[in-house]
């Protein structure tokens, strides 16, 4: 150990290299700088500013203030350091907060390790030394093992992008970089572009200031009142009487706030609940309760207009204009999808007389002058003008820097279509470079204190895994980092984010690559997988060192982030093996299970019938589409593994299928094992394929028109039944649709192998379901096993399978073996799916698209209508 309890250097580095070099000195840098000190880490900081703070170093304009509650923006990594300090209001000031960053500083000595006034311009990566060279503006160099960019989300202003932005002869501020000593703007004439985070907070203080001020709004924005005042009594309380509690509830939230999650749904809602809760979200003004009204406000556009309409109702009764007021109204955008304000007196600034709204939507600035700004139909002369335009964020300080990885690779090369990071925290070609929050974290979309902490704790307990392995070099593999893409974009993919023009997106910088930056799983699922990846001996990671190397290609989340929570949810009811049920209670376990979901989509009609089986008469309901018919008509079994279901038991489906693909469904009921065992079940599904293809007219269908499909054992029996038709020389059909089949009795395949538990359709379940349906010496009958079967001559197929399905192979392979016998065959794969999930209809929204391109190729497979 050095005197100042810092270890010397690892044996075999050169003694001019620092461990780890940390730029930023935010609330990332300084507590990376402290946590990297503490674990004997040689670390040298390099920021821009001359002091501490970052965003809060830099964003002094008026009004500036946290949007999440200070007691929660705080750093909980040290009790004393919590009992040493005490926030007086429940959203801080910028100069409360940058004082606290600079208490910490000084608490923690952190200054002697930062150089000031130094930005860090390059890096370049010598692979054969392994280290990372640096260079800074003062032209330094200096030499790295480990390479750490707490350089910020929000920390590169946008460049003003209008015309004539360098003309302007009085006073030109941006939010961003506000005057240290402050401006004194009485009596002057102000104009503010931008009515975001920025614009909204400090827009009613400049307005108290200023003599005339004029606002050019381009995109209203949601904004909620903060209520302001004294730090939350209750939340003290729970801190004072459990304050680790209550940091671990913070952690392990949705946003990186402790509070409930609801699963209340708008759409579906008594209109008082509704009220009641929106209301209260509005009074408690808070992100966490105006985002977490509803549980399906950021997924379904019928929820999210109940917020913003209620909103939009709010804005109306302050504002005294109604013209203004509507101009202020958002409706480009839903709520959340860009972030929310929280402001204090910001829509009540536009009753009064000195301030006026401009509409840019309605009269585009053309340019800005000396003296002023033009629109399409005014000039506005003014004597200050503000840019409230926001930041290149999450990438902009990243790419801000010169990053040249392995084999010359640039980070600017890498990301020229946007980012691709494995955790948000590394990019493969950049070994022993980390970003703190980076794109594909929550970062943005959480408390960034706590985001900020769980990454500098995970960086620095990686680099001690490290030494203690003996392992010098970590970087993510190309299949991680392709696998952790594909999971932030599919989270992303179901919400209602990517329609909007947010930062978020990229959207607001002219040029960059849009996709959705930050991981909007949540903090506590994002800290789960992070904990996984380094309990199982960092999976996704290649190790090198003189200890050798190790290497895990795993992909680490590849469910779809709402398959997942479904079975989490199940998994937290502790719901019992299905299989360790006798068939009548399943049966009623699953009745209740159906009865909660939500029904499907609307259709035209819904006709309950019964049609004649071998065995007595069958029930069917028939769903007919919106659309006039005739239609062509889909006789359909239910799945159940031959046990359990009926005619109504996959309705949701039905209704999707119908509505999407405009065919009529016939829902058929078929006997069931135990009770009546094969091939009780295929004969009644032929006696329904002779009785619908007979009364193809009456049911409103077109005759000849027909396909037949299933989902699981029902897409087993519709398999069957088309080798039977064809065999028996009738019904003809159009096409079979066969959904996550059962094909094949053996059970053996790999994907019994990899998804034969936890999936909830189980191999054991499958055993289960075989044993009650079928004797073993029939299952390679191929009326039971239709792989079996002759595969000439049948109609075409299209086949749906599920990545996380123990019965996946067997439908591929049936597909495959179809197309072999000279079947035109459709194969949809499903990825990130189980058997269960696409049938989810309204629950499992990843699932929409799937079944959207289901039923596109299902219809396809009848003659286009001919032309009226
Ligand atoms: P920053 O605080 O941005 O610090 C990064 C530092 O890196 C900067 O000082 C910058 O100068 C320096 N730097 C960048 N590049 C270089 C380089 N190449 N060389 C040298 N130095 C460099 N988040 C919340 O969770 N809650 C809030 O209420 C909240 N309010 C916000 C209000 C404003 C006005 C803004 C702009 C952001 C707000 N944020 C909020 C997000 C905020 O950025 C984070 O909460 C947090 O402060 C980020 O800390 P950081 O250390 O990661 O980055
Ligand atoms: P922002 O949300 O990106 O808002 C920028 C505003 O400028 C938008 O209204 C934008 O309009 C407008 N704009 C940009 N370019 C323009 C142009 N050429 N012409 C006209 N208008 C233009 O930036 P921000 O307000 O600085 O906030 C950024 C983020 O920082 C926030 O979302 C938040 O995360 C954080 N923040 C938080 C707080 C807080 O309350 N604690 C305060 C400030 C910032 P368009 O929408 O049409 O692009």
């Amino acid at each position: 150990m050095t005197e100042t309890g810092v270890r010397d250097a690892q044996p075999g580095v050169q003694s001019d290299v620092v461990d780890a070099v940390v730029v930023g000195a935010g609330f990332a840098g300084l507590y990376l700088l402290h946590r990297l000190r503490e674990a004997g880490f040689t670390a040298r900081g390099f920021e821009a500013a001359d002091d501490v703070g970052g965003t809060w170093y830099w964003n002094r304009y008026p009004g500036a203030r946290c949007d999440i509650p200070t007691v929660d923006y705080t750093f909980s990594f040290d009790p004393e350091l919590e009992r040493a300090w005490t926030w007086s209001e429940k959203y801080a000031t910028q100069p409360e907060i940058l004082r606290y960053l600079q208490f910490v500083a000084d608490r923690y000595d952190l200054r002697r390790d930062i150089t000031f006034e130094t930005r860090v311009d390059r890096a370049v990566w010598d692979d054969d030394a392994e280290v990372w060279q640096l260079r800074t503006s003062t032209g330094e160099e200096v030499r790295c093992r480990y390479y750490v960019m707490a350089t910020g989300c929000l920390s590169v202003p946008k460049e003003p992008d209008i015309e004539g932005a360098d003309r302007f002869r009085g006073t030109v501020l941006a939010t961003s970089r506000w005057p240290h000593e402050g401006v004194d703007l009485t009596g002057r004439r102000v104009a503010v572009i931008g009515t975001g985070s920025s614009g909204i907070q400090s827009i009613p203080l400049i307005a108290q200031e200023a003599a005339e001020l004029t606002v050019f709004q381009r995109t209203p924005n949601f904004s909620i009142p903060a209520r302001n005042g004294p730090a939350p009594a209750d939340r003290l309380e729970r801190l004072r009487t459990d304050r680790e509690a209550y940091r671990e509830a913070g952690r392990w939230s949705g946003l990186g706030v402790p509070g409930e999650k609801t699963d209340i749904r708008g759409a579906t809602a008594p209109e008082e609940v509704r009220r009641e809760r929106l209301e209260a979200a509005w009074e408690a003004g808070e992100l966490n309760a105006i985002l977490g009204v509803f549980a399906d406000q950021g997924l379904d556009p019928a929820s999210n207009e109940i917020v913003s309409e209620f909103i939009r109702e709010k804005i109306r009764s302050i504002v005294a204009d109604p013209v203004t007021a509507e101009a202020l109204s958002p409706r480009d955008h839903f709520f959340g999808t860009k972030r929310p304000c929280l402001d204090t007196g910001y829509y009540a600034t536009f009753n009064l007389p000195h301030v006026r709204l401009v509409d840019l939507r309605r009269t585009p600035i053309t340019t800005i002058t000396e003296t002023g700004v033009d629109t399409t139909e005014e000039s506005f002369d003014v004597d200050v003008l503000v840019y409230a335009t926001g930041f290149d964020a999450m990438t902009g300080a990243l790419v801000g820097v010169d990053v040249t990885g392995r084999d010359g690779l640039t980070l600017r090369e890498k990301w020229a279509d946007g980012p691709s990071t494995y955790l948000g925290l590394m990019s493969e070609g950049f070994p022993n470079f980390f970003a703190v929050t980076g794109p594909g974290s929550p970062s943005v979309l959480s408390n960034m204190a706590v985001s900020i902490e769980q990454h500098v704790d995970w960086v620095t307990d990686c680099l001690v895994d490290l030494r203690d392995r003996g392992m010098t070099t970590i970087e993510p593999t190309p299949a991680a980092e392709a696998g952790w893409n594909q999971h932030v974009a599919d989270c992303a993919a179901i919400t209602l984010h990517p329609t909007a023009n947010s930062w978020y997106m990229g959207a607001n910088v002219p040029g960059k690559p849009r996709a959705f930056y930050p991981y909007i799983g949540g903090v506590d699922a994002y800290r789960a997988v992070s904990d996984e990846v380094r309990e199982r001996g960092y999976l996704g990671f290649r190790l090198r060192g003189p200890a050798g190397e190790q290497r895990s290609d795993d992909v680490v989340r590849q469910l779809q982030p709402d398959v997942l929570a479904v079975l989490q949810t199940l998994e937290e009811q502790g719901v019992p093996p299905l299989e360790s049920m006798p068939p009548a209670q399943l049966r009623e376990f699953m009745d209740a299970l159906n009865a909660a979901r939500p029904l499907g989509p609307e259709v035209g009609e819904v006709v309950d019938g019964t049609l004649p089986g071998p065995a007595g008469p069958l029930r069917y309901r028939l769903f007919r589409p919106p659309s006039p018919g005739p239609h062509p008509v889909v006789l359909y079994f239910h799945g159940g593994g031959w046990v359990i279901g009926d005619e109504v038991s996959d309705e949701p489906f039905c209704r999707d299928l119908c509505v999407r693909a405009d065919c009529v469904v016939v829902s058929v009921d078929y006997r069931h094992g135990p009770e009546a065992r094969y091939p009780a079940a295929v004969e009644d599904a032929d006696a329904a394929l002779e009785w619908v293809a007979a009364h193809a007219i009456e049911l409103g269908g077109i005759p000849d028109d027909l396909v037949v499909a299933g989902w699981s054992a029902g897409a087993n029996l519709a398999a069957v039944v088309a080798q039977r038709a064809r065999d028996a020389g009738g019904p003809a059909l159009r096409g079979q649709l066969l959904l996550t089949p059962v094909t094949d009795s053996a059970m053996t395949t790999g994907s019994y192998r990899d998804n034969g538990e936890g999936y909830l359709l189980t191999a054991g379940l499958m055993r289960y379901f075989w044993d009650a349906y079928c004797d073993p010496e029939q299952r390679t009958d191929p009326a039971a096993a239709p792989l079996r079967g002759n595969l000439t001559d049948l109609p075409p197929a299209v086949v749906v399978t599920a990545q996380f399905d123990p019965l996946r192979d067997e439908g591929i392979a049936y597909a495959e073996a179809l197309r072999a016998a000279g079947v035109p065959v459709e194969h949809v794969a499903a990825r990130g799916h189980t058997h269960t999930s696409l049938t989810m209809v309204d629950v499992v929204l990843s699932g929409a698209p799937v079944r959207e391109d289901l039923a596109r190729r299902l219809r396809a497979l009848f003659p286009e209508p001919a032309a009226v």
